[in-house]
């Protein structure tokens, strides 16, 4: 089994219907997805990864802004307990800040370009990497971070912002072609957005689209029960037979396993 996992930043889930997005709509109609996830506060990027990787909240891992600092108190993370399993694991990302989400001895291959902000091409040169090497890897991270750059430079919802949903979709089509068999692809945001910010606990910021597809996953399922960022690494962690770190306070999504 291998796991691939696409962080689309910023992507609204109304913005999946507003904007033409046929990749998002065939992985939702060939897996399991809710556009009501959550997030977690504050509704920014680094705290918001932070928590995806170590599945606690921002009160526990103290990471409260963008700005590098070590967490408050270190919980072992998806990718150390990868790691431990003897899993290969990949990151492939635009934003450099996110290159702490794992400790040193952990990640096998990182291919990182600062251009979360060029968003007529930084997703295209991480899309384009990640097709070219993920079938190496037992796990994949791929960073798309040009939605969130678009929701900061023309607004959420505007038509700028909608037309960079359409163009990722189609860079993450590259992806998702690039997928071996075996492998359950998880796709969701770190957090929505309104106006040109995100970061508050309104609804707009913290309603986020998730969704899984491959084999073993329900198809055409809509998921019950609420699912927050916390739960993305102990559902990684049973697709890949990892042990659960036992400060983890998210859950697997066991009703998308068939
Ligand atoms: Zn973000």
């Amino acid at each position: 089994m291998r796991v691939v996992f696409v962080m689309i930043d910023g992507l609204r889930p109304d913005a999946i219907d507003r904007a033409d997005t046929p990749t998002l709509h065939s992985i939702m109609a060939r897996g399991s997805y809710t556009l009501a996830g959550q997030s977690v506060m504050p509704s920014i990027t680094l705290p918001c990864h932070t928590s995806i990787f170590h599945s606690v909240p921002p009160t526990r891992h103290g990471i409260t802004d963008n700005n590098w600092r070590p967490m408050a108190r270190p919980v072992i993370g998806l990718l150390e307990a990868a790691s431990d399993a003897d899993k290969r694991s990949a990151f492939f990302y635009n934003w450099e800040e996110l290159r702490d989400l794992s400790r040193p001895g952990s990640l096998d291959y990182s291919y990182m370009v600062k251009a979360a902000y060029q968003i007529d091409y930084g997703d295209r040169l991480v899309a384009e990497a990640a097709a070219r090497d993920l079938a190496t890897y037992d796990f994949s991270f791929v960073y798309l971070g040009t939605v969130d750059s678009a929701g900061h430079f023309f607004g959420w919802m505007s038509d700028g912002y909608l037309e960079q949903v359409r163009r990722v979709d189609a860079e993450l089509a590259k992806v998702v072609a690039a997928l071996p068999e075996d492998t359950v692809l998880i796709v969701h945001s770190d957090h929505g957005g309104h106006d040109r910010f995100h970061g508050t606990d309104l609804p707009e910021d913290m309603t986020i689209p998730w969704m899984i597809a491959g084999p073993g996953i329900r198809a055409g399922y809509t998921i019950e029960r609420e699912v927050t960022l916390l739960d993305t690494a102990p559902t990684i962690a049973r697709l890949l037979e990892l042990k659960v770190p036992a400060d983890w306070e998210g859950t697997c999504v066991d009703e998308v396993f068939e």
